[in-house]
């Protein structure tokens, strides 16, 4: 193994019933999670198929930032993963356990860091019930709002940004999550860990939304869906190419890029890059 393939699962692998509709939706889905009975994630059946048949020749490794409990809800198709990193970094499965030297390293990590409790109390005070679910500690490593996007006042997300990054916070809405996450809790720090424990030296990279930023720009190389918050914000990156297409196919496109940049390393990149010119207005 020299190659890790790092893949974000919301909006870029798997999609919920809401993110389905962020593009065209019309292959046959495989249900991937499922939440008290009820089906709640998917992929395009190409995607699927196509994600185990890659996961049986190389190391694909999830990097989500859901807690442990709800990554495990997810059942991506083909092998187990050797590898997952969950809580955006905070913590390391192997073959499916939680691994107690990478969680004493991210404690250490984090301790200078500005305290979760004062976030939370801060994140409290200013989500008021008229948008607001409720608020989340995830694994005493940060914290998200779940809140109705359409009901959020206007410059609510930039204040909270704002606040959030004069204490080395970051922010990111994701449908119906407002995360803040600390600055050192990052995906990419995981994934080093990854690459040291299965000795790879490369790694390739998808992800959608502003948690993703450190993990494509630390890779070799990576891509990003046409839907979510870097394609909305107009994000860009060395080496970081976008999708041809949004919604759910996206992931189709992505699982499709691995596996071409492994037997090929720099030719969907440069494909992925001509595609993305010959949508744009010129
Ligand atoms: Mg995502």
């Amino acid at each position: 193994v020299n190659t890790v393939l790092a893949t974000d699962l919301d909006r870029t692998m798997i999609y919920s019933r809401h993110a389905r509709a962020l593009g065209a939706d019309d292959a046959t889905a495989v249900c991937v999670e499922l939440t008290d009975g009820e089906p709640t994630s998917w992929m395009a059946a190409p995607a699927a198929d196509e994600l185990a048949r890659l996961a049986a020749d190389a190391l694909v490794v999830p990097v989500t930032t859901r807690t442990v409990e709800q990554y495990r809800r997810v059942l991506l198709p083909g092998p187990a993963p050797r590898f997952a990193v969950a809580a955006n970094g905070g913590v390391l499965l192997v073959d499916g356990r939680v691994d107690p030297d990478w969680t004493r390293r991210v404690a250490g990590r984090l301790r200078d860091c500005f305290p979760l409790d004062r976030v939370w109390d801060q994140l409290a005070h200013v989500c008021h019930a008229e948008f607001t679910d409720q608020l989340r500690n995830a694994a005493g490593l940060f914290c998200y709002a779940v809140v109705h996007p359409g009901r959020v006042p206007e410059s609510f997300v930039a204040d909270v940004s704002g606040w959030a990054a004069e204490r080395g916070w970051l922010t990111s809405l994701q449908g119906s999550k407002l995360y803040l996450v600390p600055e050192q809790l990052t995906k990419s720090g995981a994934v080093a860990r990854v690459c040291e424990l299965a000795g790879a030296d490369t790694v390739l990279a998808a992800g959608d939304s502003l948690l993703d930023i450190d993990l494509l720009l630390a890779a070799d190389r990576g891509i990003h869906p046409r839907h979510g918050e870097l394609y909305e914000q107009g994000w860009s990156g060395p080496r970081v190419v976008c999708t041809a297409v949004s919604g759910i196919a996206a992931g189709t496109e992505i699982v499709r890029w691995f596996r071409a940049q492994l037997a090929e390393p720099g030719s969907a990149f440069m494909l992925g890059a001509q595609d993305l010119r010959s949508t744009l207005p010129e």
